[in-house]
């Protein structure tokens, strides 16, 4: 009986934040809003743990979003990578 991945790898395309990636379950969440608290989290994490304040000040600044895909293309694709960008304007 084949294994449903509920896994999805997300990564940060940012100055500051590339290419910082993480692995997300996504049986636990409902939209990408949820998702991208996940990751940002993930990343606080990290930063926290290396005391790295002045990185996690900066990332309270970061507006992270996603563009060209949505939810269910998530769902959809279980090998892809997702990406989450800030300052791309
Ligand atoms: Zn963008």
């Amino acid at each position: 009986m084949n294994k449903i991945t509920n896994t999805r790898v997300f990564g940060l395309s940012s100055k500051l934040f590339s290419h910082f990636k993480t692995t997300i379950y996504i049986d636990r969440v409902s939209n990408m809003k949820e998702i991208t608290t996940l990751v940002l989290l993930d990343l606080a994490t990290v930063l926290r743990e290396a005391n790295l304040v002045a990185l996690l000040d900066k990332l309270r600044l970061c507006k992270f979003h996603h563009h060209d895909y949505n939810f269910n293309d998530v769902k959809l694709n279980p090998d892809k990578i997702f990406w989450l960008c800030e300052g791309c304007k």
